[in-house]
């Protein structure tokens, strides 16, 4: 037989596919180690097609020498989805594949970790008296059948090895699972679904749509239904993936499902040791476990017969890969649930215009879920007008009314969230004579403050630079810092409420592994009356004694030059808002904003996800905009200005031809500078397009993947969500 191979998947940039005779039984996508090169060194490959005949001449076709592994690591549901992405993005076949595995796996790295155990042989035999050690060794392994060798000689001593040589015991390896967060399991609540919650997955069974949309707010009991909807997957012997934001993967979330599901559920993410991700794989190729739960990427795991696929906070950015090839969760996930006949359910409470419209549509099934979980009020949210605060004399980042509530909060004993979405002290260093923003050598973007390591950082490449004395443009001696950060806001924290205990969480409080979950977990544990926080402070989490958010400045997100600002602003609001008043208590928000008539802002205080919608769809609809069109960009960047100008000329004269023939289908097309024009030294050109629904999408890659600059980075993305 004719095994057609793929090999060196971790380095190459193009597939090199070889034929190697095989003289044993083997499945497609199995991983099998062969000669390669001229000097026979061997390397491992994939199996991606068996044949019978080959054009290599006998005299020259090379045999298999074995496979590293019984199973296939790819089945054939992956293999196909993995050509079809190879095909889709137009990117060799060994980029795709390796989605599939673990990174350990590719390398052959780390394989399966064992100890050895060792038991008895003989019944009764004779010790002499003086031999106690032996006697009660022993004595422990009739006792407990077998045991560790590593626990046994630190216990015993030289007994082990006395009674091994005297055969009374004998040795055996025995694999071990490095199962991350161990332990942590607890009894799982039992729950009855409420009848919204029971609804919802009567529909789900009942529809013919592959696709599901549940729409609920905040609170709503969403989690409750997907793990109703695993478990019943899990009773008919059906797998099932759960996907949520990799901000939510904390040991909390897994202990939950744990205690639910025990060894069942396996964790795929890039938190884990080599050792851990390995053995989840394995757990889940090998049919130990049914249930995969992880970020983006846990949409490959190597499972059979999927009963339902879940994805949480459907709209979360996390769902777009950004490196080759930039795939989009939501698709794979409906290939794989067309393959195996299964659900996929998509979960919001502030749904993606796009996915929302293709509900409205009727192309998925759209369920609500109005009201939180016993009818729990969401918080009522106070606009404040920022201007009329400045006019008033008050410069500082709270609001009067903002500073009334925190305080009534604080003598509550309740907790409070305040929300800024920016880290640092100040936002940047500003000249007041010239107006000169203090900027990064490297990229074209100002740096900001950091006061507690007097610097100033760079947010793009994380290049640190001393406090100028002076503007480094005009030498004047008047520069001062501009706007707030959450560093800063800390401390005023502190000079107004001296009491509190206050806790940050940003990137720079949150480095290391679990780094935001030990500032949720004190949070949680009530060791603090006040988290600030960035972004990460918006996402699901769910503290009981939070009755207060504070939206520090609102209209940040809403001036960033992008089509989804407005949608992305409605989501923060309604996300960060939904951390307020969880439990008994009544729970309120107040949003701070220079625009308080912002359609946006008053959308999202009332909690009208229909109004905002309806609002943004005619207005994307008038202007253009996706889900009415696509915007492609080319990114172009490299180091060396005159190359990468000359890659941008050659990929703008190939989609130029391409824009010539087709020119009906283009709303858009131009080259430019990207609006960062730099980033870690990397010049950035675009080709910017918008392109109707009918649009030469698949010319697009076919030419820019004809371009070939040797310094020069160059790639396709669809709807972006960083257009910088
Ligand atoms: P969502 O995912 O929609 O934001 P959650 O699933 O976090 O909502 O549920 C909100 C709260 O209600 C949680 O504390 C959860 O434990 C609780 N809850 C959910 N379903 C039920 C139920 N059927 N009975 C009792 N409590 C529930
Ligand atoms: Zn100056
Ligand atoms: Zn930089």
């Amino acid at each position: 037989m004719i095994a057609e191979v793929i090999v060196d998947i971790v380095h190459s940039e193009v597939d090199k596919i070889f034929d190697y005779e095989c003289d044993f039984e083997i499945a497609v996508g199995t991983c099998v180690v062969v000669p390669f090169g001229l000097w026979d060194k061997t390397t491992t490959g994939f199996v991606i097609r068996l044949k019978s005949t080959t054009d290599i001449a006998p005299e020259k076709l090379k045999s298999i020498i074995r496979a590293l592994d019984e199973r296939p690591a790819i089945n054939e549901e992956c293999l196909s989805l993995a050509r079809g992405l190879a095909d889709r993005y137009r990117v060799p076949l060994a980029a795709c594949l390796r989605l599939f595995l673990p990174p350990e796996m590719r390398m052959g790295e780390v394989g399966e970790s064992t100890k050895t155990v060792y038991f008895l042989t003989e019944e009764e035999p004779y010790f002499p008296p003086r031999a106690v050690k032996q006697r009660e060794l022993y004595a422990y392994l009739e006792e407990h059948g077998e045991a560790d060798g590593a626990f046994l000689r630190k216990t015993f001593g030289s007994a082990l090895n006395a009674l091994v040589e005297r055969g009374l015991v004998r040795s055996k390896k025995e694999r071990v699972l490095r199962t991350p967060y161990r332990g942590a399991e607890g009894e799982a609540p039992v729950r009855t679904l409420t009848s919204a919650q029971q609804n919802a997955v009567d529909i789900i069974h009942s529809t013919e749509k592959t696709v599901t949309l549940l729409h609920g707010v905040t609170g709503s009991g969403k989690t409750e239904i997907y793990l109703t909807l695993i478990a019943e997957q899990l009773q008919k012997g059906r797998s099932s993936i759960f996907l949520v934001p990799e901000i939510s993967l904390t040991p909390q979330m897994f202990s939950q499902l744990r205690a639910r599901f025990r060894s069942e559920v396996a964790i795929l993410h890039s938190g884990l040791s080599a050792g851990e991700r390995y053995d989840e794989w394995r757990r889940l190729r090998e049919g130990e476990a049914h249930i995969a739960v992880g970020a983006r990427s846990a949409v490959f795991a190597p499972l059979e017969n999927l009963g339902v696929i879940v994805i949480d906070e459907e709209h979360d950015g996390s769902y777009s890969s950004e490196s080759t090839p930039r795939y989009n969760t939501f698709e794979i996930a409906l290939a794989r649930a067309k393959y195996n006949g299964c659900k996929v359910v998509l979960g919001s409470a502030t749904p993606s215009v796009e996915t929302y419209r293709r509900a409205a549509e009727g192309e998925f099934e759209l369920i609500r879920l109005p009201d939180r979980i016993n009818a729990r009020p969401l918080p009522e949210v106070t606009l404040v007008d920022m201007r009329r605060e400045l006019r008033r004399g008050n410069a500082t980042p709270f609001s009067s009314l903002l500073r009334d509530r925190l305080k009534a909060c604080l003598d509550g004993g309740n907790q409070a969230i305040l929300f800024l979405n920016r880290r640092g002290y100040a936002q940047s260093v500003q000249c007041r004579d010239c107006g000169e923003t203090v900027k990064c050598e490297h990229c074209d973007v100002a740096l900001t403050y950091h006061k507690e390591e007097n610097c100033l950082k760079c947010h793009y490449c994380g290049a640190r630079y001393k406090v100028p004395r002076a503007c480094p443009s005009c030498g004047s001696i008047r520069i001062g810092t501009m706007g707030t950060g959450t560093q800063r806001v800390v401390r005023e924290l502190k000079t107004l409420y001296p009491s509190a205990r206050i806790l940050r969480m940003d990137l720079d409080t949150t480095g290391g592994k679990e780094g935001h979950y030990k500032i949720l977990k004190q949070f949680a544990a009530r060791e603090a009356d006040i988290l600030v926080g960035t972004q990460m402070v918006a996402k699901g989490h769910d503290f009981p004694s939070v009755t207060l958010v504070g939206i520090l400045d609102a209209d940040m997100s809403l001036h960033f030059p992008d089509y989804r600002s407005g949608e992305r602003t409605f989501q923060l609001v309604t996300q960060v808002a939904g951390r307020s008043g969880r439990a008994e208590e009544k729970g309120e928000v107040v949003l701070q904003t220079c625009e308080p008539e912002n359609y946006i802002l008053r959308f999202a205080a009332n909690y009208d996800y229909t109004g905002f919608y309806e609002h943004e769809i005619s207005m994307r609809a008038a202007m253009m905009f996706p889900p009415f069109c696509t915007i492609v960009r080319v990114m172009v960047t490299g180091e060396d200005e005159g190359e990468t100008l000359a890659c941008l000329k050659e990929v703008y004269t190939r989609l130029s031809a391409l824009y010539e023939r087709e020119k009906e289908k283009f709303l858009f097309f131009n080259r430019m500078h990207a609006p960062v024009k730099r980033i870690q030294n990397k010049y950035r050109y675009q080709v910017l397009m918008r392109l109707l629904p009918e649009g030469p999408l698949a010319e697009i890659y076919d030419e820019v993947a004809a371009v070939k600059h040797k310094k020069v980075l160059c790639y396709v993305e669809e709807n972006p969500s960083n257009l910088s």
